[in-house]
């Protein structure tokens, strides 16, 4: 006897969009929070979004359009910043142009969507253990502010929605294949403000600022998101590597200093630090019994950290995949298979092809970085083609000018030849992903050396 179909643990983008799927569909659902309700959706984030994202969401589960009130500001382009700050490139398009959001609103609105839907909430709710019958999950204890015992909760599905944490993914038993663990060099740690600027004019709050630098910030970037003409989000990321310092300690020494906006009268309205996984999605993101969606599952991208839009993804194809498991009535590994190929093909291949790249990004230095933007070697086009596809591309007579303009530095147009085809490699190892449990091993033990090699570029 369960007492829902299906429970899920954490009430964020991701959460909320497989809740809102299987209440749709008529499946008796729990989403939980820690979070009290009306703070469901504050984190720390940089508040940007394509709108391509919602378009797919509503293809896939028909989501309502968004509420004007949520969107602060449309966002037309986002510029990319040499570390010498000489030079920009500028990528608009459909594929980048989106909104800066109110995080607060966008949340809230995603978990009313839910609960309109037909899913039970639950706020000022924490998750603490799975339970298991046979090593199998069964469903999970919470707990609340007002009952000194934990209460057991059975379903039929648990869904993993707890963000970076995956608090749930971690306690499966040492038999999963799913990966309890994420290695620190595949999380990016940040420090975020949000600041209202009643003495400085953002001119073209339409574009977003990218700064790349990578003796601040290795394997990440600082962001300067304006929200209006007097309103920003500036934050940073770098990768956990070794020795790495502080977000924090590099914001204050280095973005405080830096930027004009930062030097006049600030208003500070948030001020926060956070993680997210940068890396291929788990390989496996079903078990017996138990899905991982968002964060949770690594359904971040690499390069830039956005994980919102594929947490819809994610959190729309489990929905899908629980509902036709629990018509058949079974909810084996076997049958929840299929989320893997359906999230592996909208979001997980492009992931893992940037996961590569994001291997050989984190060896340029700042003087090549610098070199190929001002010999053009690095075009807008190439960088949005790239971060759209998980692919990087040369036509054979762009690539030969290119080469002879850049020819100063061979080596690096020769290591980015290389990516490109280590890239493809992954892409073709992911256009093969198993169709049942039983080839997982052997498929990711096709990963290691494409990887490997990635790492040793
Ligand atoms: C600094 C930073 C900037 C970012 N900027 C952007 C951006 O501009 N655009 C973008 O697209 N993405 C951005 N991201 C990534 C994005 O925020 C995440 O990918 C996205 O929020 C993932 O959604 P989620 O539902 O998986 O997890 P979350 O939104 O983290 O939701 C998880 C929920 O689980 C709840 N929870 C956790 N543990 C428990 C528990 N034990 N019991 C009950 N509830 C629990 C939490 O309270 C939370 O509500 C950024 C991330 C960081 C760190």
């Amino acid at each position: 006897m369960v007492d829902y179909d299906v429970i899920i643990a954490g009430a964020g983008t991701g959460g909320a969009t497989t809740a809102y799927t299987l209440a749709k569909r008529g499946h008796s659902v729990l989403l939980i929070d820690r979070k009290e309700r009306h703070m469901i959706g504050l984190k720390t984030c940089g508040d940007a979004i394509g709108s391509h994202h919602f378009r797919e969401l509503q293809e896939l589960v028909g989501f309502p359009d968004m509420p004007s009130n949520i969107i602060e500001h449309d966002v037309a382009g986002i510029d990319i910043i040499s570390p010498d700050r000489e030079h920009r490139l500028r990528m608009t398009g459909p594929t980048t142009s989106g909104f800066s959001f109110n995080r607060l609103k966008m949340g809230q609105w995603f978990v009313r969507l839910a609960e309109e839907a037909g899913a039970e909430v639950r706020a000022s709710t924490r998750v603490k253990r799975l339970t298991f019958e046979n090593s199998k999950v069964t469903g999970l204890k919470i707990s609340t502010k007002d009952s000194d015992q934990d209460k057991e909760l059975k379903a039929k599905i648990v869904v993993d929605a707890t963000g970076a944490v995956g608090m749930l993914r971690r306690q499966l038993p040492e038999t999963s294949p799913v990966e309890r663990e994420i290695a620190k060099e595949d999380v990016m740690v940040a420090w975020r403000d949000v600041y209202e600027t009643p003495e400085y004019t953002f001119d073209t709050p339409e574009f977003l600022e990218i700064y790349w630098d990578q003796e601040q910030t290795p394997g990440g970037y600082i962001w300067v998101f304006p929200q209006g003409s007097n309103r920003v989000n500036v934050g940073l990321g770098l990768m956990t590597l070794p020795g790495h310092r502080r977000p924090q300690e590099i914001y204050d020494s280095f973005v405080r200093t830096t930027y004009d906006f930062m030097k006049t009268k600030l208003v500070t309205l948030d001020s926060s630090g956070g993680i997210a996984p940068v890396r291929r999605p788990i390989d496996t993101l079903v078990d017996d019994n138990f899905m991982l969606v968002g964060d949770s599952g690594a359904q971040v991208n690499p390069i830039h950290g956005g994980g919102i839009g594929s947490s819809f993804l994610g959190g729309a194809h489990a929905g899908i995949v629980a509902s036709e498991a629990l018509e058949a009535n079974d909810t084996s590994i076997e049958s929840l298979w299929s989320y893997n190929p359906r999230y592996m093909e909208s979001y997980g291949i492009k992931q893992a092809s940037l996961d590569v790249f994001r291997w050989f990004l984190l060896n340029v230095t700042n003087d090549e970085i610098n070199f190929a933007f001002k010999k053009q070697i690095v075009k807008a086009e190439d960088l949005l083609d790239t971060s759209m596809t998980g692919r990087v591309k040369f036509g054979t007579g762009e690539k030969l000018r290119r080469l002879r303009s850049g020819i100063g530095n061979v080596p690096l147009l020769l290591r980015v030849s290389k990516i490109a085809g280590l890239m493809e490699d992954v892409k073709e190892v992911y256009r093969n992903y198993p169709d049942s449990p039983k080839g997982l091993a052997d498929w990711k033990r096709r990963l290691v050396p494409i990887y490997d090699a990635a790492k040793g570029l």
